[in-house]
């Protein structure tokens, strides 16, 4: 190939770094290929930082993408604990390291992710205020849990996403008192709407954790550096030795906005735009996982998805663009998360708004059920909660975007397969 003087520089080894890399060498990339992380960590898999990890089920091991040896046997140059500061796109440089080393690359991929958001109001610098992103933020957690599961200790978390809702599971298998709190009326409220949002908030309260909806928090009171309970905008002070904000997250577009690429708005989403290629504005750039904003002809607009799946398969999409490959990154949104003895899976996009009828197909009362989110009769999303094997059935139908009975949709009798052409 003639590829052997190219040097493809990665920016972040998360899965959509490593991913990337790892397509570069199995697609016959023979040039260098450099992945440049500030974490020390090699690159690892997030999911179970708020499941098994937490919960001290998985090992440390089991969480990275790919084991050590594999980088120097697949001559990927790794940059570990290094920050990437500057993109000179002129020069088709970049800068990393305290000693601001230089690199040229000929392309480049940003897989910088994103990073949490952080609660501001006062007591948010104490020493028992946490967030969740890293592995070492999980082994901080799991230690904080196990000690107030110990103590019949409180954590406040503020946030009913997907990241509090598993947190506030682990704690509850920990023995902690838990306390969620959320301005939305229902959990997940941005992405499931109230409907089904309510299916999680009664799991959680069947296993002992109390709500607040539709109060934010105001202020964490502490002593010494130590939390001591937390205020909300009605009033009320809640007990808490712990606080873990859990508010979502931003992307990490700092560098690419410097660099003078063009990033999406905020009102959708932010992130770096790309095209369906995932090439940003400068054609020798890529970007790839939850900082990337693509667009979507499915839904007809800009998607930027914070989600493993977008990253398990973004990455690879981006390292074939950068290859040169015909590559159209048009996958269906897809997630996970399992909440004590829930799993589920989500594919499609609909938040609220974009519907005008939800379908169940089953009980949703005994968590086993299938949830689809309809426009004018035609599936925009589906959930199975605790039903298996049915992603392709439901990915199916949001592609075909044809009109379906909802009657028979909410059969379960009805095989899923037979609605699709
Ligand atoms: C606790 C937790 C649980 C999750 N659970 C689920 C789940 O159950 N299901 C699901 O679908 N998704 C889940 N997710 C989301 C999923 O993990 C993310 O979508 C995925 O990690 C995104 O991968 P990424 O490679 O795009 O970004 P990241 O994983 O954020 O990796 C980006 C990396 O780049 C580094 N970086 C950034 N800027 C620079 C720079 N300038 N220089 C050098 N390095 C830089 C960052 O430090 C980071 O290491 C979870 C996330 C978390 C945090």
């Amino acid at each position: 190939m003639v590829d052997a003087d190219q040097t493809y520089v990665i920016v972040g080894g998360g899965l959509a770094g490593a991913k990337a890399a790892e397509t570069l060498r199995a697609e016959g990339f023979t040039g260098r290929v450099i992945l440049i992380c500030d974490e020390r960590d090699h690159p690892y898999e997030r999911p179970p930082l708020s499941k098994g990890y937490l919960l001290g089920k998985e090992e440390r091991d089991s969480v990275f993408v790919h084991e050590p040896a594999w980088y120097a046997r697949n001559d990927i140059e790794l940059h570990l604990g290094q920050t990437v500061d500057a993109i000179d796109r002129a020069a088709k440089t970049v800068r990393f390291g305290d000693d601001g080393t230089l690199v040229h690359y000929d392309k480049l991929l940003l897989a910088t992710g994103a990073e949490p958001r952080r609660l501001d109001i006062p007591g948010t610098d104490l020493a028992g205020v946490h967030h969740l992103r890293r592995l070492a933020h999980a082994d901080r957690l799991k230690g904080v849990l196990a000690a107030l599961g110990r103590d019949n200790g409180h954590i406040v978390i503020a946030g009913a996403g997907w990241i509090g809702l598993e947190v506030a599971a682990a704690a509850r298998e920990y023995g902690a008192e838990v306390t969620v709190v959320e301005p939305e009326p229902t959990p997940l409220h941005g992405v499931l709407g109230p409907e089904l949002g309510n299916v999680f908030a009664e799991l959680h309260r069947e296993h002992g954790v109390r709500f607040r909806f539709g109060v934010r928090l105001t202020e964490i009171v502490g002593q010494d550096g130590m939390v001591l309970a937390a205020r909300t905008d009605d009033g009320d002070e809640h007990p808490a030795h712990d606080v873990l904000a859990a508010i979502g997250v931003a992307p990490r577009v700092g560098l690419a906005e410097a660099a003078g690429l063009e990033l999406a708005d905020r009102a959708q989403g932010g992130g770096i735009v790309v095209d369906a290629r995932l090439r940003t504005s400068d054609p020798d750039i890529h970007a790839a996982g939850d900082v990337a904003s693509f667009p979507h002809e499915l839904f007809g607009t800009r998607l930027r998805v914070e989600h493993w799946a977008n990253a398990l398969n973004g990455g690879p999409a981006a390292a074939r663009a950068m290859l040169g490959r015909e590559v159209t990154y048009d996958r269906v949104p897809y997630f996970f998360s399992d909440q004590y003895d829930v799993g589920m899976e989500y594919s499609g996009w609909a938040p609220p708004g974009s519907y005008d009828e939800v379908v169940i197909r089953g009980d949703a009362g005994k968590r086993h059920f299938i949830a689809f989110w309809l426009k004018e009769g035609r599936v925009l999303a589906g959930m199975n909660v605790n039903v298996w094997d049915v992603t392709d059935a439901i990915q199916r139908l949001i592609r075909e975007q044809r009109v379906v009975d909802p009657e028979a949709l909410a059969d379960p009798a009805v095989a899923l397969e037979s609605l699709s052409a």
